[in-house]
């Protein structure tokens, strides 16, 4: 992967960034999805936020050795905190980290958000709770991508300002993806249910407790959620 040359992952996170954008990636390590969106012109201006001396430095190299000076910036600061008034930015993206991580540094950065009319999200698991974060906040889930890559299944969302209500499925699976179910959405469940079912099963072998009574049934719970979700989509292909 290079400026010219983004993984399939960013690419399609940078298929979400509008035209003329004024972009705040958070999280940027070398600023490779600022960079290329620079150089195919579809933003205006860029910030390579990076909390850690060593991609920081990575993503200055790259802003310097593609002549991106005064079109990307790239800036020490955690969080949305690389975000200031005057930069205008409109489109937050962070791409690469767990969904907890996304929905700590949102959650922590809020007052930063104010300009902000896009978010672009890509956790690499536990997706479900920037969806939870989302709805807490006032935005609303305007779509939802799924990709392979290298054996690894990653989510794409995007979050605008509104108000939805989710039901717990929607907000585990996504409303789109469980909607749409494309063929990684299924591989991504049906290898979550195939290891949950091997956790189950080494539970029932141990002895019985309390303890191993709550996990069973949370473990069961989830398995159903899985199960239905998974059902309603070759229900859906049958209709
Ligand atoms: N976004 C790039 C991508 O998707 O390929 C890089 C992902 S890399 C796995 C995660 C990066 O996020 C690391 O460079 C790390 O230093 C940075 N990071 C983690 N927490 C951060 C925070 N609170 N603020 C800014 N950067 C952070």
């Amino acid at each position: 992967m290079n400026v010219n040359k983004l993984s399939k992952r960013l690419q399609a996170v940078a298929s979400h960034i509008g035209q003329d954008a004024v972009l705040a990636d958070i999280g940027s390590d070398h600023a490779y999805l600022p960079a290329h969106l620079a150089i195919t012109s579809r933003i205006r201006r860029g910030i390579a936020g990076e909390v850690a001396k060593g991609p920081y430095d990575s993503a200055v190299e790259t802003i310097r050795e593609s002549g991106l000076e005064g079109k990307v910036e790239a800036r020490l600061a955690d969080g949305l905190h690389a975000i200031r008034k005057e930069d205008g930015v409109d489109t937050v993206s962070i791409a690469g980290m767990g969904g907890p991580l996304i929905a700590s540094i949102l959650e922590n950065g809020k007052s930063q958000l104010k300009s902000v009319r896009r978010l672009v999200l890509q956790p690499n698991i536990h997706a479900g709770a920037i969806r939870s974060w989302a709805v807490a906040n006032g935005w609303l889930i305007t779509d939802e991508d799924i990709l392979e890559e290298d054996g690894k299944i990653y989510e794409v969302l995007v979050l605008e300002r509104g108000t939805a209500i989710y039901d717990d499925l929607q907000l585990r699976f996504g409303p789109f993806l469980s909607k749409a179910q494309p063929p990684a959405f299924r591989k991504k469940w049906e290898h979550e249910a195939a290891s949950l079912q091997k956790i189950l099963q080494q539970i029932q072998e141990a002895a019985p407790s309390a303890e191993r009574h709550v996990k069973e049934a949370e473990l069961m719970r989830s398995l159903d959620q899985i199960m239905e979700v998974l059902g309603n989509g070759a229900e859906n292909d049958r209709q």
